[in-house]
Formats: structure tokens, sequence, C-alpha cells
């Protein structure tokens, strides 16, 4: 069985966890978000590309859910050290070997969907990790301080800002001149099924559906498509999707990212237990839905997740 997913950092790469140990023997091709990707220090950081590597291949700080286990700061105190910032992101000195051999291969000529297939062969995820895109594509966020409008980096947002305020707009910088990365497309358009994880929907998969072709790709696929809700209870598992859900103008619910993707794109929907009364009106909107346990607590829960969502696939299949 061939499976695509559309994958941000750690929700994406905690459900592929699942889905490996659901499917062992699946071919799985992950189509990841690289609209969070910064530079810093002069290296080129993919956070989203990383997390899913290192999850996937082992290294990744359980607890935290990205950057390296075990990791030390000694280069990050060695800059703070010289006044050199940002301090707000936290690159460890493990981490920094990665962004150090992508940010050479990338000088050497090297897309960066070689680069990451260069980094994958030490880690070994068990799945075809591919960028979105080899174009550099920035997630902006336009927020308001002190009755002014600036935007800022993602990551400024997210990780400095922790969404503190609110966001007015999100932009996907460079979006819309970017291309498919290298068997994207290809990869979408052979798969038995296609999954949305559930990543943040505007700035992992949203991001991920913003590159042109891609959106397009996933709606034409004769695959079913089915995705898996991050919000559960009305609110976020993890993080501020919230904030970001705001700014494009769709409430924090289940049934109303469901609503966002729309039946143009989804076929099937999983929503968690607690969400069960939103399934009618879900499936209203033409999208079959059921409630399931979508509590990733362990790799177990979340296989079986994964399995919900492969029923749920060759339910709509027809
Ligand atoms: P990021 O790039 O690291 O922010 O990760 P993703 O975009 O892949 O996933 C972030 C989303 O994962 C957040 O909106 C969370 O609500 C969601 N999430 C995290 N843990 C869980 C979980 O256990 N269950 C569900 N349903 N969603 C989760
Ligand atoms: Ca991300």
């Amino acid at each position: 069985m061939r499976i695509v997913v559309l994958a941000g950092g750690i929700g994406g790469a905690r459900f592929l966890r699942g889905l490996k140990q659901a499917v062992p023997d699946a071919e799985i091709t992950v189509v990841g978000n690289t609209g969070d990707d910064i530079h810093l220090f002069g290296l080129k950081v993919c956070p989203d590309l990383d997390t899913v590597m290192y999850t996937l291949g082992g290294g990744i700080h359980e607890e935290q859910g990205w950057g390296r286990e075990g990791e030390t700061f000694a280069v990050k105190d060695e800059l703070a050290a010289y006044g050199v910032g940002p301090e707000w992101f936290g690159l460890g000195d493990k981490d920094f070997a990665t962004h150090i051999v992508r940010t050479q291969m990338l000088g050497a000529g090297y897309p960066l969907s070689a680069v990451t297939e260069a980094l994958c062969a030490r880690w070994q995820p068990g799945v075809r990790l591919l960028p979105m895109s080899d174009d550099r594509v920035e997630t902006h966020v336009a927020i308001e301080v002190d009755g002014e409008q600036r935007a800022v980096h993602f990551q400024e947002y997210w990780v400095k800002l922790r969404a503190s305020v609110d966001a007015k707009a999100v932009v996907a910088v460079g979006a819309e001149t970017a291309a498919p990365a290298p068997g994207v497309l290809e990869a979408i358009a052979a798969a038995d099924v296609i999954l949305f994880p559930p990543s943040n929907p505007v700035v992992s998969v949203g991001t991920i559906l913003a590159v042109p072709g891609i959106r397009e790709a996933v709606a034409a696929a004769p695959a079913p498509v089915v995705g898996l809700s991050p919000i559960v209870g009305d609110a976020p598992v993890r993080g501020m999707a919230d904030k970001v859900l705001a700014a494009v103008g769709v409430e924090s619910t289940a049934a109303a990212v469901a609503r966002h993707y729309g039946s143009g794109l989804l076929d099937g929907w999983l929503v968690d237990t607690v969400d069960a009364g939103s399934v009618a009106g879900v499936e209203a909107a033409g999208i079959a839905c059921r409630a399931v346990p979508l509590m990733m607590t362990d790799v177990d829960a979340t296989a079986a997740m994964a399995r919900a969502a492969l029923e749920l696939a060759e339910e709509v299949r027809g």
C-alpha cells in the first residue's frame, strides 16, 4: 500500500510513528512542511523536516517533541557570550551539526530534496521524506504591536512571542512561485491513500497545500483523502493552533477545521470521541466522519488512530 502523508512537525511526526507500526509494510511518502524554515547564524534550519527525521530515526527529545535527545548547548552559550542571537531559538550542539551539513550541501548546489535524502541516509526514518518544495517558502505572521502592523517570521511569532498576540494574517511568502519538490505530485497521484495527520491546518498542512499544484493534485487524486483532527474538545491538543486558525477565520473546533479543508479535499475526517457530537455536522458537509480516541499518548494509541484512518479510507473508497 502506498500512503502519502502531508506532515508538519510534532503532530505529523508522532502520527507517522503510529502509522509505521500499524502498517509496517506500507510504502510511506511524507510531504513535509518547509514554511517554518529559518536562517539562523548563517545556517538553514528546517524544523519540521528535522522533527520527522529525528522522531522516526530515534533521535528525538521525547518529552519536548523536537530537537535531539541528550542535547548540550555549548555553541548557543558561546554565541550568546559574543552577544550573537537570537537566544530564543534553542539550537543544541547535536542539532547544529544537522544544519551545518544541510547548509554546506545547499551551498554546494544540491536542492533541499537531495539534502534531505542525504540526511535521512543516516537516520533511516523508514519513510520517503520529501520537502514540499525545493524553493524557499517562509511563513510570516502579521501582528499588531502598539497599534502598528508588522510582519514577523513564523518562528518569531511561535517561539519568541509564544503566539501571545493575535495573528491578523498568515502569509506563506514565496509559496505562489514555488514548485512542488521532485516526486511530490507523482507520489500523490500514485497513492492508495492520502492522510492529513493531526498537524496544524494553517501553518503546516495549509502551507503545503499553498504550493501551487499540491492542493490540485490532492483534490484530483484517485486515492481517498482522510484527515485526523488536531483540535480536540475545541482546543489544540498542544500548541497555539487556535491563534492561526482565528487569523484565517476558522473556529477552533474539529468540525470547523474539516469544513475549512472542505469536501473538495477531504473524503473522511476523524474527530476525537469527546467531539462525537460534531460528526453529523461534518457529514452534512459531505465528509464521512467518525469519532475515535485521537490522543497520541503512546505509539499503540497512535497506531490505533492510523488504523481508524485507513479503515475510513477503505469505507469511502466505495
Ligand atoms: P508542529 O509543526 O511541531 O507545530 O507540528 P504539527 O503541525 O505537525 O502538529 C501540531 C498539531 O498537533 C497541534 O495543533 C496539536 O493540536 C496537534 N497534536 C499534538 N498532539 C496531538 C495528539 O495527541 N492528538 C491530536 N489529535 N492532535 C495532537
Ligand atoms: Ca511546524
